[in-house]
């Protein structure tokens, strides 16, 4: 059963996969190793520079460190339970009032049916429920080409009219993703959600470029 076990890799850390997990009190108990778990932060960091339409922003840690690593593992190998580990160390560590809702940036269709989850949903459910605020699915995105494969100038062209929303919005957001890079997606989503009728947006990502948002201009 340990060969099967070390086959699968799950006795591996799931940022460095070279050395086993080991007990950690919070979210991220028997997920990282210790030389990974000592360089993951214990709050989050405001956002230095903030997408249009965004009112305050929180990130984890570096997309190129093991908080990075960690999102790639929940979202390109199927780790789910890396993605909500993630989330509640976030949400356990997230400074916020009066929040009103919590709202996910949403996949695309095609992309939720080949993964078979939305990352951001994983990462805002216990998110939620941490911060004991409601969960509320207003955005729907439209079929577009993934922002990952795109070059950063055509980004905000892209995530430009991607999305939508599908009820009225009150009140202040919090709108969760796993990864920031230009802001564009945030962007887009804040002017989605406000023209619905919020009266602020908030993000929280998980993993910030290692450059920190280039806003396209
Ligand atoms: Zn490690």
């Amino acid at each position: 059963m340990l060969e099967v076990v070390s086959c699968l890799g799950v006795d591996r850390c799931v940022a460095c996969d070279s050395h086993p997990p080991v007990a950690a009190r919070g979210a991220l108990d028997g997920h990282l190793c210790r030389t990974c778990l000592d360089v993951v932060p214990d709050h989050l960091t405001r956002l230095p520079v903030l997408p249009p339409g965004i009112e305050s922003g929180w990130y984890l840690g570096s997309y190129a460190g093991p908080v990075g690593a960690m999102v790639r593992a929940g979202k390109y190998s199927g780790n789910e339970a890396v993605l909500w580990a993630l989330g509640r160390h976030c949400g356990r560590n997230l400074d916020i009032r009066a929040i009103d809702s919590v709202v996910a940036v949403p996949s695309s269709p095609w992309r939720r049916l080949v993964r078979g989850m939305n990352p951001a949903d994983l990462l805002a459910y216990p998110v939620a429920a941490d911060q004991g605020i409601p969960l509320f699915h207003p955005l729907v995105r439209r079929r577009s080409q993934a922002q990952a494969r795109l070059l950063r100038r055509r980004r905000a062209q892209n995530a430009r009219d991607a999305y939508r929303v599908t009820c009225p919005v009150q009140g202040r957001v919090l709108l969760v993703d796993d990864v920031v890079t230009t802001g564009s997606t945030a962007r887009a989503c804040a002017e989605a959600l406000l023209a619905a009728g919020a009266a602020e947006v908030h993000l929280l990502v998980v993993a910030a470029s290692p450059g920190g948002i280039v806003p396209e201009s």
